[in-house]
């Protein structure tokens, strides 16, 4: 089978191989649309999971199961799926203890383009089956259905993180697919008063579609201060960061008010240590939380998000800016996430 491989950090290109295995388990699927990730940039030019020679890159995707091994339940060939980015092992004791992303180890739960080959391939393999994948909702079509593995469960548990509440004011740092996202489920979770931080003009135009109130560009001096001045001084009860660097994390508990959460779902690429302003931080009494985290995948979360668009409650066709037909496409999908023109939002292929 064909796929497009990282073939080392900075080279990427079509090569050749074996189509995998089935296990018992496990399910083969060929993928229908794949979507190019952030991430994927990270892979490839910043070695960001580490040295990887000829692996198929992709996690973001939706496809039709080809075949499943004898102990899978719910699916069969044939069956249209999303397909988690985050596919962990259910039976895991990482998993029993909550925290199913790291089933294995830290970040163990993301296979796809890292463990093993992932989803930009005429055949991919699904470890667990019946845990990770969900059916297809009839009414999602495949671009949209592309937004599923990885933008909405991450920017929503960017949500989950700082643990937005009815009335909060929220900040979102970072208007890129994922903090888009972010803005997206604090509006749904309630949030009074959203402030975004980014600068592209396309995702200020989609962020205040996704509930957006005011926009503050970290090109413009400190976040903290247009915060502060915003907010009368107070700062905001919750940030989410899904953009930025390792001093975003002072900004943000600058802007923050005593007792406020944080949820990190941004990848930090770079720098040795976060450093926490001791005294934003309350000399270390302000009850101001830090939580990063990567998106939680599995079954469950799959089916329930894709029935937030499924029911039209959650319209994320706005991010698809970039479509296209054929398999050719797909270096030149990576190469516009990798220089991220203004008015880029996500890339996706349609492979059907
Ligand atoms: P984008 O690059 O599209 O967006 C980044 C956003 O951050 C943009 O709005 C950008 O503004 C803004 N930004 C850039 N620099 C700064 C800064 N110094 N201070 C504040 N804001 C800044 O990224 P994505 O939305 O695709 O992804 C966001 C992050 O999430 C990535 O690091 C990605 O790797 C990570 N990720 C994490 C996952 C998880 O499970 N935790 C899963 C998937 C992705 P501007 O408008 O100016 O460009
Ligand atoms: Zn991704």
């Amino acid at each position: 089978m064909k796929g497009f491989a990282m073939l080392k950090i900075g080279e990427v290109g079509w090569i050749e191989k074996e189509r995998p295995t089935c296990g018992p388990m496990d399910a083969i699927c060929r993928p229908l649309a794949i979507a190019i990730c952030t991430s994927d940039v990270h892979t490839v030019w910043e070695g960001a999971v580490g040295d990887r020679h000829n692996m198929i890159l992709g996690h973001e995707g939706c496809a039709e199961v080809v075949e499943v091994g004898e102990c899978v339940k719910d699916f069969k060939p044939g069956d249209k799926v999303l397909v988690p980015a985050i596919t962990p092992d259910w039976n895991s004791l990482e998993a029993q203890g909550g925290y199913s992303m790291h089933s294995g180890g830290m970040l163990a739960g993301w296979k796809f383009s890292n463990f093993k080959d992932g989803l930009d391939s005429e055949f991919f393999h699904v470890n667990d089956a019946d845990g990770n994948l969900a059916h297809l909702p009839e009414n999602i079509n495949t671009v949209d259905a592309c937004m599923l593995s990885d933008m909405v469960p991450t920017g929503f548990h960017g949500v989950e993180l700082a643990d937005v509440q009815f009335g909060d004011e929220v900040l979102v740092i970072g208007i890129g697919p994922v903090g888009l996202m972010s803005v997206a489920g604090a509006h749904m979770r309630g949030a009074s008063r959203i402030l975004a931080v980014g600068t592209r003009p396309k995702c200020v135009e989609v962020a205040k579609f996704y509930g957006a109130d005011e926009f503050i560009s970290y090109k413009n001096g400190s976040i903290e201060e247009q915060v502060l001045d915003m907010t009368g001084g107070k700062g905001v009860d919750k940030v989410i960061i899904a953009g930025g660097d390792v001093d975003t994390f002072d900004s943000a508990v600058k802007a923050l008010k005593p007792g406020g959460k944080i949820g990190n779902v941004n990848y930090l690429g770079s720098g040795d240590m976060i450093s926490i302003p001791r005294v934003e931080w309350g000399v270390g009494m302000g009850h101001k939380q830090i939580v990063g985290g990567l998106m939680p995948g599995g079954r469950l979360r799959m089916e329930k998000l894709g029935a937030l668009v499924a029911s039209g409650k959650l319209d994320v066709s706005p991010l698809a800016t970039h479509v296209f037909e054929g398999w050719d496409y797909i270096p030149e999908a990576l190469q516009l996430m990798k220089d991220k023109p203004a008015e880029l939002i996500k890339p996706v292929v349609k492979l059907d």
